[in-house]
């Protein structure tokens, strides 16, 4: 079962400017920024500004402008780190790894080896 939205949540905090971050970038409805603990160089994080814990909550205009914002990240990441390989990932559940319960999409420049995934 899914848990209802928690407000205190670390990235409801940096929406409402409570705590500090790197921003990449911003629209109306989304927020793109560093991740604290990169899991290669250039790792970036994008968020719906909507109170949504995973993919099921996900409205689908901030579903559509997560991916565009995703789109403008990863284009920026390929000419940044002069590589083509961006790896998006996004986790749902604690099952699944999520650890923060704000819906986020991870975009990573790395290959699916140098992640050790296969
Ligand atoms: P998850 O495992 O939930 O998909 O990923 C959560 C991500 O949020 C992790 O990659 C973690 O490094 C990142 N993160 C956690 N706390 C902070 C924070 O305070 N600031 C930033 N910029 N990233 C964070």
């Amino acid at each position: 079962q899914q848990a209802d939205y928690d407000d205190n949540n670390i990235f409801a905090k940096m929406l409402n400017g409570d705590i500090p971050y790197h921003k990449v970038y911003e629209d109306d409805k989304t927020l793109a920024f560093m991740d604290i603990m990169p899991q290669a160089e250039g790792h970036v994080l994008v968020i719906p500004k909507q109170k949504a814990v995973d993919l099921a909550d996900l409205q689908p205009d901030y579903a559509a402008a997560i991916l565009m914002t995703s789109k403008k990240v990863m284009q920026a990441q390929r000419q940044v780190f002069e590589r083509e390989g961006v790896i998006q990932m996004q986790l749902n559940g604690s099952q699944a790894g999520q650890t923060v319960f704000h819906y986020h999409v991870h975009l990573i420049p790395s290959s699916i080896h140098e992640l050790g995934r296969h």
